[in-house]
């Protein structure tokens, strides 16, 4: 038996069943490439679902976390360690945003925001004013696993297993202006949005849209939210994606790429939101600890000394162009969307999106698919265009070849031989 093998038959005995994986075993990366046991090489544009912003193997990196790791791993919040500070210096300048709460997770980010939101509103109720604990969030939204980002988030089949969720959360149709006026009052604490939708599609908010959910909110004195988890960080070529709106929320969540693949998610907010949090409200063991945050510190000065936010807008551009030309060849796919490295090609069929993943993995390069039919991609920021030139080469292949009788013989044929 492979040790691939024997380890797929071990976890399907002792690992909850959550996760579909491919059949691949890595052991190491290098830049923009993954190996597997086998040392066969490939092209990552997934970077861990967003994570691994500096690639693989990054020597920067690598020498922050040993170093790190001899000094100090962990103290706990009840003591001072010298990265908080420093890392919340940079984030806040580098996003406008005053103060941090640092976390483990994405979805433990998006949960302390959510409570935030509900403090702040007890803490306007408090002084006077008429606001109630009602979240609006967006159709297709994706906010984490955990059930306060569970009952923000819109896929009933993330939410109905585990009835019931939080109540007072309502969904407004994706960029509907309408549908956001008309659920909006003053019931509500806060508007929950993700300038750009990552598990939902890669769909970016209208400017109009976010515009207005800015205005409405002020007029209450209801936070607005952005969850950055996977747009933020510099990924779509500025730190935030609220950035390229001008528009800036009260509070904001940052995680995926924040520490290139140590554990780490950050709250961003206002001075005027956390108002509304002291000594005690909430808390965390392990979040913030020495070694994420020397990680995100030098994730952070990497991507300005290696230029990797031009790069993310330059080579992004790029990709999106080849893609867009792509669509013109092709009638399969219906949507090239996304902005820096956040990218995404919508194709016509759900077994299509299936099959394209499938065969690109195949070539070594693995990209997702996301809401059905929607191709992801969310490579590191070091990405050069020989390498979008080699996917863009390989889908023209997929997509060329693609004939859905052929697929329907095929699998019927393996299927034969299976059984
Ligand atoms: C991934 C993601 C989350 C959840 O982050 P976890 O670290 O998986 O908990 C929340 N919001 C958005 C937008 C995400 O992409």
């Amino acid at each position: 038996m492979s040790k691939l093998d024997s380890i797929r038959a071990a976890e399907s005995k002792l690992l909850l069943q959550t996760y579909d994986r491919n059949a691949i075993l890595f052991v190491r990366g290098e830049g923009v490439h993954l190996i597997d046991e086998n040392g066969t090489r490939y092209l990552d544009l997934l970077s861990g679902i967003g994570v691994n912003a500096l690639g693989y193997a990054h020597p920067a990196l690598e020498a922050t976390i040993a170093k790190q790791s001899k000094a100090l791993i962990h103290t706990s919040n009840l003591f001072f360690h010298e990265g908080q500070a420093e890392l919340a210096e940079r984030l806040t300048s580098r996003t406008g945003m005053d103060r941090v709460f640092f976390s483990n997770s994405g979805t433990e980010a998006w949960e302390g925001a959510l409570k935030l939101a509900r403090a702040h509103a007890g803490l306007l109720r408090s002084e006077g004013k008429t606001i109630g604990t009602k979240f609006l969030a967006l159709e297709q939204s994706f906010h984490g696993r955990t059930f306060g980002s569970v009952s923000t988030t819109w896929k009933a089949k993330y939410r109905e297993p585990f009835a019931p969720t939080l109540s007072g959360v309502e969904f407004v149709k994706f960029n509907n202006v309408a549908d956001l006026r008309a659920k909006f009052s003053n019931e509500v604490c806060a508007i929950l949005v993700e300038c750009i939708q990552g598990e939902g599609g890669v769909r970016p908010l209208s400017h109009e849209f976010l515009a207005e959910a800015r205005a409405l909110a002020s007029s209450t004195g209801a936070l607005l939210i952005a969850d950055e988890i996977q747009s933020g960080m510099g990924r779509t070529g500025k730190w935030t994606a609220y950035q390229h709106y001008g528009i800036k929320p009260d509070v904001t969540t940052l995680a995926k790429q924040l520490a290139g693949g140590i554990p780490l998610g950050a709250i961003l907010c206002t001075e005027e939101a956390a108002r509304a949090i002291h000594a005690g409200m909430h808390g965390t063991t392990f979040g913030g600890g020495p070694l994420a945050c020397a990680a995100a510190i030098t994730v952070i000065d990497t991507i300005e000394s290696e230029g990797l936010l031009a790069n993310a807008a330059i080579v992004g551009e790029y990709f999106i162009h080849q893609l867009q030309q792509l669509a013109t060849e092709h009638t399969s796919i219906i949507d090239v969307r996304g902005k820096g490295l956040m990218l995404a090609a919508e194709l016509n069929s759900a077994e299509l999106a299936k099959h394209v993943v499938a065969e690109m993995l195949k070539r070594h390069i693995v990209i997702n698919c996301t809401s059905d039919t929607v191709l992801r991609f969310l490579p590191p920021y070091i990405l050069q265009k020989v390498h979008v030139d080699q996917a863009i080469q390989a889908l023209d292949e997929i997509l060329t070849n693609y004939s859905p009788a052929a697929l329907t013989n095929s699998s019927v044929e393996e299927g034969a031989h299976r059984g």
